[in-house]
């Protein structure tokens, strides 16, 4: 019988058998794939934002913020870092306090963690999918296509439903279900938005810094400044993936709501405009197109002209008080025709899941069930680009682990049946 069992060997999933085993428990890791950590080596453009200097519960949503950030307390980012030293991994801040291997490649952090699992006599089974988890007395049973193990404790870390053809099929969801457990909706969070705008199609391979704000009743609900990349089907980059998740909700609960696009997030609107005015009095044969292309890349500038409906031609001292209004309404608040988001095949994380109410923060352990652990993705909550995925993995990871060895010790300690309900 094995102390621990965990399902899906991911992020979350290694480093709970790393923390466990660390404290001398025997843990079988199995995973359904064929190769495991598809999606570490695959984040980060395949450089892995491992981890950011500042994170906090402000950095995720989900319908239980206060234990996101006892987690989060528990095992810090700072936390994550030393980890990964000794580990061998060299981490590196970059802008916006991103954590990045020094090396430049995910392979490093994941070769890193694969490596202490071995070291510390971790079992990993892979192409072992598990459809059912039983507790039968004080014994978990985990099985699936020819297989069965019996365990004392159980980790389900089998992440979400992103990215479906790395082996997180959302299989885990049912297991949980199955074993007592309400799920918070799911759907997909930091994926790119569609639109049906030939024009904003065409300017595919275009990026910028800009800024994009959720409006609702004419309220600005939630902003994101950052990268901004135009594509082939719509929008993507940082800002558009951060945002995907809020407008994607509120389109399903009935509120309409819009996307604001600001090209010039660090300029002024106001002195903008006064510069305008100032120009048409200083250079009054310059051409607003000439002006424009020394804020936007060129093929931008031109379709913000056009749909103002300013000719090319147009001189600054010619322009018309409407036309200015309008030329600095859409540099600074861009309507954005986004008609749906890409999905779970583009997306990056899973928003909802098992929810933290049916979850002890301080071990990770289900409350509906002794001996029974979940951390990752499957939990109801989704952070923001920037590194808080891993770090929520590598949080309730460590927990989870620590936690189900303190339980399967006590376990034989103290005989079983005594401490279980
Ligand atoms: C393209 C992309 C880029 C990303 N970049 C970053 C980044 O730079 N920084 C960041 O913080 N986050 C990033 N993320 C998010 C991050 O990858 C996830 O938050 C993280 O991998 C979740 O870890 P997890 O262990 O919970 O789940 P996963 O990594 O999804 O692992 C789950 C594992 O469980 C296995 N499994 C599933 N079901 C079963 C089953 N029934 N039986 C057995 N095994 C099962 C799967 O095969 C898989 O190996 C990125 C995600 C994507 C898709």
């Amino acid at each position: 019988m094995w102390d621990i069992i965990v399902v899906g060997a991911g992020a979350a999933g290694l480093m709970t058998a790393i923390c466990a085993a660390r404290e001398g428990a025997r843990v079988l890791m199995l995973d359904g794939a064929a190769r495991v950590g598809a999606k570490i080596l695959m984040s980060g453009g395949t450089r892995c934002n491992v981890t950011n200097r500042r994170v906090s519960e402000k950095d995720y949503e989900s319908e239980a913020k206060r234990s996101v950030r006892n987690i989060l307390r528990a095992f810090s980012s700072e936390r994550a870092v030393e980890f990964f030293k000794e580990l061998g991994v060299e981490l590196v801040l970059e802008p916006g306090g991103k954590y990045f291997p020094r090396t430049h490649s995910a392979r490093t952090v994941l070769e890193a963690l694969l490596r202490e699992t071995k070291r510390l006599g971790v079992v990993l089974e892979t192409d072992r999918k598990a459809t059912g988890i039983q507790k039968r007395g004080e014994v978990f049973f985990v099985s699936g296509a020819h297989f069965k193990y019996e365990s004392k404790t159980v980790v389900i870390t089998t992440g979400g439903m992103s990215h479906p053809s790395t082996g997180s099929d959302g299989s885990g969801y049912k297991i949980a279900e199955a074993l007592g457990h309400r799920l918070v909706p799911m759907f997909p969070a930091l994926t790119p938005l569609l639109t049906e705008d030939k024009d904003l199609k065409a300017l595919a391979g275009i990026s910028l810094d800009a800024r994009l704000s959720l409006c609702q009743d004419r309220k600005k609900k939630i902003a994101f400044e950052g990268g901004f990349l135009f594509t082939h089907f719509g929008f993507s980059g940082p800002t558009a993936l951060n945002i995907s998740r809020h407008w994607f909700l509120a389109q399903k609960e009935n509120r309409a709501a819009a996307i604001e696009l600001n090209f010039l997030p660090q300029e002024d609107e106001a002195a903008f405009s006064k510069h305008l005015d100032t120009l048409a009095a200083q250079a009054p044969i310059r051409l607003v197109k000439n002006f424009l292309f020394a804020k936007l890349p060129a093929r931008l500038a031109e379709l913000v002209l056009e749909k103002s409906q300013i000719s090319e031609r147009r001189a600054v001292a010619q322009f018309s008080r409407l036309e200015r209004t309008t030329l600095v309404r859409n540099l600074f608040h861009f309507p954005l025709p986004v008609s749906g988001v890409y999905g779970y095949q583009k997306a990056e994380v899973t928003a909802g899941g098992v929810p933290l109410e049916e979850i002890d923060d301080t071990t990770m352990e289900s409350r509906r069930l002794r001996g029974l652990y979940f951390a990752g993705e499957i939990l109801d909550a989704d952070g923001r680009i920037g590194g808080f995925n891993f770090q929520w993995s590598w949080s309730t990871g460590c927990l989870a682990g620590r936690a189900a060895r303190a339980f399967s010790l006590a376990l034989a300690k103290s005989g079983e049946g005594k401490i279980l309900n």
